[in-house]
């Protein structure tokens, strides 16, 4: 069987590897690029992530800038609630 490969307009004249649709260049060739495309997609969402993350540690930072105290802000509500 020979290699299936049509990429950029030449068809490959080897011989395909066994249980493979592709010769050993072209394997590896489609291989890499799906591995390629993944690592894409991966890094997109854990930019993502990042994003919101960042965003609502900002918003944080933001709260303690203005003199927002956390911390004491729980200590009162339990107070009046008493
Ligand atoms: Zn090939």
């Amino acid at each position: 069987m020979k290699c299936q490969w049509i990429g950029e307009g030449e068809g490959c004249t080897h011989t395909a590897l066994a249980g493979s649709s592709y010769c050993q260049e072209h394997y590896s060739k489609v291989y890499q690029t799906g591995t390629a495309v993944r690592r894409k997609k991966d890094a997109r969402r854990a930019a993502a992530v990042w994003d919101i993350e960042s965003a609502m540690n900002e918003a944080v930072q933001e709260l303690i800038d203005e003199g927002y105290d956390f911390a004491d802000e729980r200590w009162e509500a339990e107070v009046e609630e008493a």
